[in-house]
């Protein structure tokens, strides 16, 4: 881009004027949902037994004969038709992180020359996308080569523009997921069954277990115009190069600040069109970067939470577009500046209640929240490395351990309170424990419980360790090192499943040990006393886990690596820990994944993780040769001329003096040019060797460390340069440009 153009885009950045949204008449609570066929729509287009068919199908997993496909197809064209459809889309999300469609019309010959609108059971239940065409990590040269798409009926279809979007898995033919949805049911399943028996020792009619997940959406938003400009933002998402503004977010006046206008204007249309779509948005709010903003909605099942937010991020990129806006979904667009996560607030409830909150009534809900707060813990002790492989990537690599966003270390915060609590049990004797196993009784009667914290805890919510990566929030924990990008299938099919083998091993070894204690026939107050022995066990087990203390500072690393956490940073090496001995027992225990799965979908973490840094160096390598070198070269031959003409004119010592700055400028450009020249080619070297390896996890490391660090490296001087030469030729937007329009 010319000088004179980079200061057009800008201009133009700064005239833009809010669109007008048109604002509903109605209330959210009218058109929530709008597009969506949820219960109350197939209550009003499906047949009665056919609609309680299909509750029995959401409800109770119970299976879907192709009459009732059929039927229920009828239906949803009827619904989708009213709204305008015309085609269906079988809607999955493949390992690439995004979500993938393909649209068939409603249309079908009707055997005299015409065309009539069908839509069929079979349509509906199953597809056949072309799967080669999806990252499946030699899945399908190991297993079979074709792959499909199923659907899920726990997640309603829905309408966006003329198609009707149906949520699927999507399975190679013998069975292998090749896809985050897949998976993520089958760690649903098993963490309901573990703890669906687990909450069955305190609340015996207890028949179904809930994963809850509320997620925090962070963004940036950036002009369109300026986007434009920049080679590196429209490539990888991400500003490979720029000086930081002299004011960034060290004034924190733009945290919870009022919202500019035109931001405001892109956030209601993005609401309306999300609550149209069923997703229960509430919280908005400016983030602590400028140009930084949050989304957030009220927590629903894990599963559906997940499509809300795949289907919310393509929403957000394309009303942002609408507003003269891109959206910026990257972990770290900008040096310097916050970046972005997704904060996955994570919960287990049943029909009756969330297991995770402590009402604090009775003495067996005390020991329930407990339970549940323990074995959480001891999940992620067991877990740590794997929760971690669970989300990083080339682009969160920005953000953990990079002093704003959770360290590169699995650890869990729990508040005064509850770790007041855990302490008193853990340092009780046999015979303490046994005072306290008798709550059961005196419970009954009214008196508190004989451990002084429990009773009336009212667990500090109020705590907010932002540096934690797994911290309890009063009635959640709230996994904080997902990526903004990411697709949080990946950091919950880990945690419910880690979560489920642990109650499961949980409850085993409570039966086994009040088996010991009391024989067979138990009394429900021995069945307390032993679940307290086990939960003091581990208690102490997992304690390297508990952390309330400050996760940046560089004791903690040391502290963490004596307690055996993993402190593992470069991201192929972290997802190593998928193919530890516990993991894949873990993962074949849960029937999520078995060991060929998890080996096909570590080749495609290393391959995406090398695509990426691949690309980044080469882009990089081109704004450097192609933007920065010339521009510099040419600010140069500029201060050269001009020491020369002052030499002419004044005599010696004069000229010497006038020119001395400008002598050193041309010094300095030439030193960074310089070093800017040899690294870039060492950068394309590094590549070449890297490409050579045939090992696709070698590969990988080797990007890691020997190509990533040298962009950084080079970049160093990029910016050094950026604060030398000639604003007015400078070919790319800045920092500050990029950062402070709204
Ligand atoms: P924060 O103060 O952490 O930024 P937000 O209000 O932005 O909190 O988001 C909190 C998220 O946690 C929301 O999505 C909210 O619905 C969700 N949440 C609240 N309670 C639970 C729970 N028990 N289980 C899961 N998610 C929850
Ligand atoms: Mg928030």
């Amino acid at each position: 881009m010319s000088s004179t153009l980079r200061f057009k885009v800008v201009s133009e950045a700064f005239k833009k004027r809010p669109l007008d949204v048109p604002t509903p008449i109605e209330r959210p609570s009218e058109f929530f949902g709008k597009y969506v066929f949820n219960r109350q729509k197939m209550k009003h287009y499906l047949p009665k037994e056919v609609y309680t068919k299909m509750m029995d199908v959401i409800e109770n997993d119970a299976s879907l004969d192709m009459a009732t496909a059929d039927a229920v197809a009828e239906g949803m064209k009827r619904w989708a038709m009213e709204l305008g459809a015309t085609h269906i889309t079988h809607w999955f999300q493949p390992l690439t992180e995004g979500t993938a469609e393909k649209h068939d019309g409603f249309v079908e010959h009707d055997g005299k020359g015409g065309m009539v609108e069908e839509f069929t059971g079979k349509q509906l239940v199953q597809q056949e996308p072309d799967a080669s065409s999806f990252p499946s990590g030699g899945i399908r040269s190991t297993f079979e080569a074709r792959g499909y798409s199923a659907w899920d009926p726990s997640s309603p279809v829905f309408v966006m523009g003329d198609t009707l979007m149906i949520p699927t898995v999507f399975i190679s033919y013998t069975g292998e997921s090749l896809d985050y949805k897949a998976p993520l049911k089958k760690a649903l399943r098993a963490v309901d069954k573990a703890a669906t028996e687990v909450a069955q020792f305190f609340y015996p009619d207890v028949h179904k277990v809930i994963s809850n997940l509320g997620w925090e959406q962070e963004y940036f938003l950036v002009d369109e115009g300026i986007y434009a400009a920049r080679p590196d933002l429209v490539m990888t998402g991400r500003t490979l190069l720029g000086h930081d503004s002299a004011k960034n977010q060290q004034m924190d006046d733009h945290y919870f600040g009022s919202i500019p206008k035109r931001v405001v204007a892109f956030m209601k249309d993005l609401e309306i069109q999300a609550l149209e779509l069923g997703i229960p948005c509430k919280t908005r709010h400016n983030e602590r970067a400028p140009n930084q903003f949050e989304l957030a909605p009220i927590f629903e099942e894990t599963n559906l939470a997940i499509d809300h937010n795949m289907l919310l991020m393509v929403l957000m990129k394309r009303v942002a577009r609408k507003h003269g806006f891109r959206c910026l979904l990257h972990e770290k667009p900008f040096a310097g500046v916050n970046g972005s996560g997704k904060h996955n607030n994570w919960s287990l409830s049943t029909d009756t209640g969330i297991l995770l909150h402590n009402p604090g009534k009775t003495p067996l809900d005390n020991l329930r929240f407990i339970t549940f707060i323990v074995e959480t813990l001891m999940a992620v002790w067991r877990f740590n490395g794997l929760l971690k492989a669970s989300i990083v990537s080339a682009s969160n690599a920005h953000r953990l351990g990079a002093n704003e966003a959770p360290p590169a270390i699995i650890s869990s915060f729990l508040g005064k309170q509850l770790s007041e609590v855990l302490d008193h049990i853990e340092k009780s004797d046999d015979q303490e424990l046994q005072a306290i196993s008798d709550f059961t009784q005196v419970g009954k009667h009214g008196v508190q419980l004989d451990i002084p914290q429990i009773p009336e805890l009212l667990v500090d919510n109020t705590d907010r360790n932002r540096t934690s990566p797994f911290a309890f929030t009063g009635n959640r924990f709230e996994f904080r090192a997902v990526g903004s990008e990411a697709n949080c299938a990946s950091a919950m099919i880990a945690l419910n499943a880690a979560v489920a083998d642990t109650l499961r091993d949980f409850k085993e070894r409570v039966d086994r040990r009040s088996h010991e204690l009391f024989g067979q026939h138990i009394s429900q107050e021995q069945l307390h006393r032993a679940i307290l022995s086990v939960l003091r066990e581990d208690i102490r087990t997992c304690k390297p886990i508990h952390f309330d203390g400050n996760g940046y500072s560089e004791e903690w690393k040391q502290e963490a690596a004596r307690r055996g956490l993993d402190t593992e940073s470069s991201c192929p090496l972290v997802i190593d820990r998928y193919l530890d001995e516990a993991s894949v027992e873990m993962f074949q225990h849960t029937h999520v994944f078995h060991k060929a799965e998890i080996e096909a979908r570590n080749e495609i973490k290393w391959d995406t993780y090398t695509k990426k840094i691949q690309i980044e160096a080469r882009i990089f390598g081109d704004l450097c040769l192609n933007h920065i070198i010339p521009v510099a070269t040419r600010y140069q031959s500029a201060l050269i001329d001009n020491v020369h003409k002052t030499s002419e004119i004044f005599p010696a010592d004069m000229a010497s003096k006038l020119s001395a700055n400008n002598i050193s400028l041309i010094q300095q450009i030439a030193e960074h040019s310089s070093y800017i020249e040899e690294h870039v080619e060492q950068l394309v070297e590094a590549r070449k060797v890297a490409n050579q390896l045939e090992n696709i996890r070698q590969r990988a490391i080797a990007y890691h460390d020997n190509v990533a660090p040298l962009i950084e490296d080079i970049r160093y001087h990029v910016d050094k340069l950026e604060l030398i030469v000639d604003d007015e030729i400078w070919p790319l937007p800045k920092y500050r440009e990029m950062l402070f329009i709204n």
